[in-house]
Parts: structure tokens; sequence; C-alpha cells
């Protein structure tokens, strides 16, 4: 550090001199709010400009983005890590890093995130590159779709809302026979239950916004991959600057360290929320990755440890059904995003297709316009039963006397 006492009273109410933090080493890794650092010479500056040090500007990269992208990378069993502003930053990022060059095409999974879809059929088409979009069940049936110009396969396992569960190991046989990059938006899973690369996959992305951080209280997201593939994607990050900021940063850390336990906790709550629905005549139909009687299980307990915090499931009299019982609950709030401590629950159809078209999105995504997407917290699981069941029970009772079939089995 430079000379300070010398200096106005201007001098040193802009200028820092604590170096007492850097002989400390503190449990929590600290909010290094600082946009850029000071080198010792030009020389300094420019070498670690060009190597992409995280100590010279906030937007290529910052200490408490990195401990945040390591601890990720660590989690997942990768190479690198890298953390930024939201889901959608870390996937429209990687997409244009890895696949955004004019005439490139691309394979992804039919059931993905929609503004993911959003981004490849429209973005990315924009740019003169095509996507050809694949039914989760037939994602195995892809080599006659591959051409020489096939930069990337984009899947999402379990996808939302559907929680369609790709078979992430074969799958990557695929992708390595043909030497190109297999990429999976885990979200749902989190690095809690399901770890892709050791399945085979090559990027794994995250909107940490969910299970990640937890708390619904920040909006990030991240990637990890070999540290070559990592490189190429902090590349396009520091053009497009969707970096995460540090207290964000912080907030995710701070979530992290309770990843395992809440998402255990999340994963038993939902399965047993699953099989009492399963068991209610009012209900049409669950999907839940760990349902033994789903066509899902198989895979889904290969590649996961549990099935995770998100329930998916219709009510018998479609979406007039649905929108009772979902104002009728009193503890689940109705709301949209997922993966937080509290229980939300929202009809997907409701925020992602356009009133005009709802009956061609419907058969177009494979959503239904009464499907209800649960995304169970870590609140005392009786009281989310007691919520459903009271909630079920004026579904069936208010103008249905007349449908004994929606009778509740109790
Ligand atoms: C929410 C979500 C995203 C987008 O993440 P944001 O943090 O909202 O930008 C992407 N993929 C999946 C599977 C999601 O659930």
């Amino acid at each position: 550090m430079k000379k300070h006492q010398t200096y106005g009273a201007s001098t040193n109410a802009v200028r820092t001199y604590s170096d007492g933090l850097k002989q400390r080493r503190p449990l929590s890794v600290p909010i290094l709010q600082s946009v850029n650092f000071e080198a010792e010479s030009t020389a300094k500056l420019g070498k670690d400009f060009r190597a992409g040090a995280s100590e010279v500007y906030m937007r290529f990269g910052h200490p408490t983005a990195q401990a945040a992208g390591e601890k990720i990378a660590l989690l997942e069993g990768a190479e690198g890590g890298l953390v930024f502003s939201s889901g959608m930053g870390a996937i429209s990022t990687t997409l244009l890093a890895l696949a955004g060059s004019s005439g490139g095409h691309v394979i992804a999974q039919r059931e993905i995130f929609a503004q993911t879809f959003t981004f490849l059929d429209t973005t990315f088409r924009g740019l003169n590159i095509e996507t050809t979009f694949v039914p989760a069940d037939q994602i195995l049936h892809i080599r006659p779709l591959l051409r020489p110009t096939t930069k990337l396969i984009y899947i999402e396992s379990p996808s939302n809302p559907l929680l369609k569960i790709a078979d992430i190991a074969a799958i990557a046989r695929i992708a390595k026979e043909h030497n190109i990059p297999l990429l999976i938006d885990s979200t749902f899973a989190s690095p809690a239950l399901q770890n892709p690369i050791s399945l085979g996959a090559d990027v794994v992305l995250h909107s940490a916004t969910k299970f990640l951080a937890g708390h619904s209280d920040v909006l990030c997201g991240a990637v990890v991959g070999s540290r070559q593939l990592i490189q190429k994607i902090q590349r396009m990050q520091v053009l497009l600057g969707t970096i995460l900021d540090p207290h964000a940063c912080w907030l995710l850390l701070r979530g992290i360290k309770t990843l395992g336990v809440r998402v255990r906790e999340q994963s038993t709550s939902a399965l047993a929320l699953a099989q009492f629905l399963n068991e209610q005549a009012v209900v049409e139909r669950v999907t839940y990755p760990f349902l033994q009687s789903g066509g899902s299980y198989k895979i889904a307990s290969r590649q996961m440890r549990a099935g995770g915090g998100v329930v998916s499931f219709e009510l018998k009299g479609g979406l007039p059904a649905a929108q009772k019982f979902v104002d009728a609950l009193k503890l689940i709030s109705t709301a949209t995003s997922l993966g937080g401590v509290e229980s939300v629950i929202e009809i997907p159809a409701d925020l992602d297709f356009s009133e005009e078209d709802l009956g061609d999105a419907a058969k177009t995504t494979g959503i239904a316009l009464g499907l209800i997407r649960l995304s169970v917290g870590i609140e005392d699981v009786a009281d989310l039963m007691a919520d459903i069941r009271q909630a079920l029970a004026s579904v069936a009772s208010e103008g249905t006397q007349a449908d004994k079939s929606l009778a509740l089995t109790r």
C-alpha cells in the first residue's frame, strides 16, 4: 500500500488501507465489494488483465464470484465453475459461447425451461443457428439428426415443469461418440441429488436461484465443466456482463451451506405428498421422479439420490379445478419460482402460455392447461398435507356433487 499519512482528508476518505483481512481466515467468505483492484505496476495490471485474473475488474471476475464458482464446481465434481446474474444469464451466455456462430446447429430436448426454449427458437434462429427439438422420450434416437454443424446437445433433467427424466449416461455416450458437448440444465436436481459430470455430461447449468441458493432471496445462475469449456464460457461472460455481484455471491454461498439438509428434507416431504396425491380420487395424474409407479423411476433412481422438491400433478376437472384448488390453499403460497424453503405452487400454463394460443401451446409443449407445479419447502410435512387435503376437499365438494368419482378417498 502506498503511504497515506501525508494526504488530505478527501484523499484519505476515498482510500482503503486496511490489510487486516488478509491475515485472517474467516469461515464465511467475505463479500469483496470492489469493482477494481490496485496493481503494483502498469506491467502487473496488464499481465493480470490478459491472464483474466480475478482481482482486476469485477466484470471479468472477482474473488467472491470465484469462491462461489469453485464451490459449485467442487459439489458437481467439475474442474471449473462460474456464477451468473441469473439462470438465464448462465444459459444464454453458455449457448452463445459454445454455439453462437451463424450456420451452427443445436439438438435440444423439447421439454426444457420455457425461456431456454424461446432463446433457442427465436434468438438463436434469428442468428441463423437452427435448433432441432426432440421430445425427451425420443432423445436416445438423435443419431440421424446430428449434422457436421451440430455444436452441442442440450437436455434438462428433471425438466421444468413436466419432470421428464433423461438418461444422462446414455445420451452422454452418443455425444462422446460424435465428439459433441452434452449440456444439461440440472436445476431441479441440484448438486445434492445428481452429478451429471460423473455420468459423462460436459457442462452442467443451474438456475442457482432455486435449490442452490434456496431461500427465494437471490437471483443467480451457475455453470460448471472442464477448465477448457469454462474458459470459453468465461470469455463470453466478460462480453455479455453476466457475472454475479459480490453480495449475491455471498447469499448464494450462504445458501449452499445448507443445500444437503434442505434438499433431503424437501425430497422426503415431496415424496410423501406425491404418494398422498396419487391416492386421491380427485387427482388425475401425479408426476414425481421417485414415485415407483411412475414411468421414470428406473432411470431417475439410477442417476439421482432422491426425487427432489418438485411434484407436478393434474386434477380431474382440468384448469378450472386446478385454479379452484390453488386458490383454496391457505399455507402454500401461489407464486412462481421454486426450490426455496417455502412451499410455492403455480399453474405453469397460466404463466408461460399467451391467452390466444392456450390450446396450441398445451399441445406443442405437452403441458396440460390444468397442470399444477408444487415446489415443496421445509415446513412440517403434516401442515403441508393438511393444507392440500382441505383444498382438495373444497374442489371435490364445490359444484361437482353430481360426480361421485370426484369424492376424496379420505
Ligand atoms: C428457473 C429456471 C431457469 C431460469 O433461471 P433464472 O434464475 O430464473 O434466470 C432455468 N432453468 C430451469 C430448469 C429453471 O427452473
